[in-house]
Order: C-alpha cells, then structure tokens, then sequence
C-alpha cells in the first residue's frame, strides 16, 4: 500500500502548489476529484518532439504503478490483436493516410475502460492530446488533472535529435551528441551528456534517415502551430506544470520526482530504518 499512500500524497500536493499561482481555478477541481473515481493519476505529458516525453512517462509510469498510454501504441496493439478495428485502421495506416481523431478516441476509450475494469489506478498519456480539438474530445471521455509541459532550449533540442543513433544489430537507442551550453543572461547553463554505445555496438551505429536539421525543424514548426495551444488550454484550467528539463536524464528525473513530491527511494530508504 506504500505505493498507493505515496501517490495520494504526492497527487494533493502537487495538486495544491499547482492550483496555488492561479487561485481563482482553485475550486474547479479538487485533489479528492480524481480519488472519488477510484483513479489516482490521471496525467498527460506534453512536448516537442524529441524532447524526452517517452522517457520519463515510461519512468514515472512505473513508479506509480499506472500503465503509459503512447496513441501509436494504441494503433499498433490494435492492428496486432485483429481488435474489431483492425481492417479499417490497416486500411488507412496502408493508405499512408492520418489516423483520424474519431479512431483515437475509439481505441483511447477502449483502453480506459479495460483499464478500470482491471483496477488500473490511472495512467499517463503520451504525446497526446496533439491538438485543441482533441483536447476538448478527451475533456468529454476522461478527466485530466495534471498537464506536465515538458521543455527543452531549442538548440538543445535539436543537438539531441540530431545525436540519435539505433544499433542495426541489437537495436539498442544510444545518443551521440555532448550538449554543453554556456549560461547566458537569460539561461542557466546546460550540460547533457551523451548516451554512448557499448563497443560492441559502437561500429554498427545508423542514423535514422529523417533526423535531419530540415525535417527536426519542420517537426518543431508544426508542433508550434498545431500543438503549442494545446499547452494554452490546459493552463487556462490551471492544469498545465511547466518542466525545464535542466540536463540529462539522470538530472532531470531527479528534479522531475522533486517537483512531483515524488520519491524513488522511499521503500530503501524506510526498509532501511
Ligand atoms: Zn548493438
């Protein structure tokens, strides 16, 4: 129950700092709001492409013990259990064409409800919702109550996505690039290290063909037009907790789990005493 007492705790705080810089929302939704539901974690992780989002809802996905929700999940477990589905969605992803909202929403909803029929306790949703619109489709079908907004400088950014490279033996996702940026008078300095292969992997390294300057700013260019008011929408219902991601993973999570009141330790740490 350690797990359930910590999230509960962890939720009303952050909960209470979050609604306190925006005090006229504070009684659009309660830390109770969620719980009452039997949920405890109801989260949404936004951000650019490329900064990171997988990683640490993957992280804090089993930390809580609530599953992580990424859509081209969905879409993929969809079209490999033949789910009732499956033809039409093979169909359009064969076609090359968007899968639409509608299909989202469908497989989402699906996903929710086996969810709580297991006695799931919530779950973090990845890179989703994408737009406005579908921001306001998932109002109706489940309650959000946190928003964590994930950033990254841009030339950090875009050094990291450019620093990818996959082993085309075993896989393996390793990143070449050792970010290192001078504080200015606006920006704390930033140091992300590199994540660097293993030597048997280090001579079968590929980069990815899309990983190009061209095609990492036209992501981040329709990330801002079609996503960023996404980010709007939710502080507007004071939900959305901004994340400067100050460096490397390592750095990050523990900062991250900081603002979170969150602790990595705490079952060591009390077993220990
Ligand atoms: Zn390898």
């Amino acid at each position: 129950m350690a797990v359930v007492q910590r999230l509960v705790r962890a939720k009303s705080t952050t909960i209470r700092r979050f609604y306190s810089s925006s005090s006229s929302e504070i009684g659009a939704v309660s830390p109770s709001t969620a719980s009452s539901y039997g949920r405890n974690v109801q989260w949404v992780f936004l951000g650019c492409p490329g900064v990171g989002k997988g990683t640490y809802a993957s992280r804090l996905s089993k930390l809580l013990g609530v599953p992580h929700i990424a859509t081209g999940d969905l879409v993929r477990d969809e079209l490999s259990t033949k789910g009732p589905l499956s033809s039409q969605l093979s169909e359009i992803v064969n076609q090359g064409k968007l899968v639409s909202d509608h299909f989202i929403f469908d497989l989402l909803s699906k996903r929710l409800e086996a969810g709580e029929a297991k006695g799931e306790l919530g779950f973090i949703l990845d890179g989703f919702p994408r737009t406005i619109r579908q921001a306001e489709i998932l109002e109706g079908v489940t309650n959000i109550d946190l928003v964590i907004n994930l950033k990254l400088r841009e030339e950090a950014l875009l050094a990291k996505c450019l620093g990818r490279r996959t082993c085309r033996q075993c896989g393996g996702n390793y990143n070449v690039a050792c970010i290192d940026i001078k504080a200015d008078n606006e920006n704390p300095a930033m140091y992300m290290p590199p994540l660097l292969p293993p030597s048997h992997c280090a001579s079968k390294l590929i980069k990815r063909s899309d990983d190009t300057e061209e095609v990492v700013k036209e992501r981040l260019r329709v990330y801002n037009e079609k996503s960023r008011p996404v980010e709007e929408f939710y502080r507007k219902r004071g939900k959305l907790l901004e994340f400067d991601l100050p460096g490397g993973i390592s750095e990050s999570w523990t900062k991250l789990l900081q603002l979170l009141n969150l602790d990595d330790h705490e079952d060591k740490r009390s077993a220990a005493a």
